[in-house]
């Protein structure tokens, strides 16, 4: 892979000095060819020495370990646990009821959906290449559940505010109200800036050799805001609302149908994060997103 930058260096240096300085040598100069062919030899060794180097830098396996990494050799996430999908995989259908009411809940959000402007500093475009110049998948593959702990209110004027630092800059694709509203803060085709240092299953993006990969580039992201009691650090609150699951189950329902993502692939925070901080969204009820998504043919096939 980093041939590329190797390969200017050691072809520009025999080109300069077989093809246009040999043949400006004088006739007088001739006599001294001992001395020409002895500088040649040393010039010779003491670049094939350096271009010696630089390939096994490249390589990397010979690198002192004290030198950094070099950033042209793909790393790996650490190896985590998979995921293993709380979700389980039905054709049933269940209470009728329950199932026009989310049938209307994804036909209102289809038709129309509010929307909030935010800053974009707090987002970005996805990567169509990885900082290794590797070709990425860059559609959503991947959904990542969260919680606002404050108020949604709070949540929306922290991504319309500009954030110039880099550790400030946070979004996510959707928020969902404790009455069951939804607010599409960002297009699902742009970079939430949703998770930091996180993979999914042995996968991450890296786009910047200086920090972690994370699973942003393919990742779509959706908060649930959290009840009062919840604005703490405490392991559990009271959870959410009937009317946040339907509407929750009404929009991972209208991702899934839109984007190669299978119930498999809608995970927490808490599970793709590296850093060993995040514990959201707290006390979640799976079997409530299950009962409504099987209701609606979202886990059938
Ligand atoms: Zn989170």
């Amino acid at each position: 892979m980093i041939r590329p930058q190797q390969a200017p260096v050691s072809a520009a240096l025999p080109g300069s000095l077989c093809s246009h300085d040999a043949p400006m040598i004088r006739p007088q100069w001739r006599h001294h060819w001992p001395l020409w062919l002895l500088a040649a030899v040393l010039l010779g060794v003491g670049l094939g020495g350096w271009i010696d180097r630089g390939e096994r830098s490249a390589v990397g396996r010979l690198r002192p370990p004290s030198q950094p990494a070099n950033p042209m050799v793909p790393i790996q996430p650490p190896a985590r646990p998979r995921w293993v999908s709380p979700l389980v995989r039905s054709c049933q259908s269940g209470d009728p009821e329950q199932r026009l009411r989310l049938e209307q809940r994804l036909r209102a959000l289809r038709s129309s959906v509010a929307t909030v402007q935010i800053h974009p500093t707090n987002y970005g475009q996805r990567f169509q290449r990885d900082v290794f110049g590797r070709r990425l998948d860059s559609r959503p593959q991947l959904v990542v559940l969260h919680e606002t702990v404050y108020g949604i209110g709070s949540a929306i004027n922290t991504f319309v505010t500009p954030h110039p630092s880099d550790n400030d800059q946070v979004s996510y694709h959707a928020l969902i109200g404790q009455d069951g509203s939804v607010v599409q803060v960002l297009d699902p085709s742009k970079r939430a800036f949703g998770a930091g240092n996180s993979a999914f299953n042995g996968q991450w993006v890296m786009t910047n050799p200086q920090v972690g990969g994370s699973v942003n580039n393919f990742a779509l992201h959706v908060s649930l805001e959290t009840p009062l009691d919840g604005e703490d650090n405490a392991p559990t609150h009271s959870g959410y609302t009937p009317a946040q699951y339907d509407a929750l189950a009404a929009l991972l329902a209208e991702w899934m149908a839109r984007y190669p993502i299978p119930p498999e692939h809608i995970t927490t925070h808490a599970h793709v994060d590296l850093g060993g901080e995040r514990s959201d969204p707290r006390s979640f009820q799976w079997a409530e997103l299950n009962t409504r998504l099987q209701n609606l043919g979202s886990l059938c096939g």
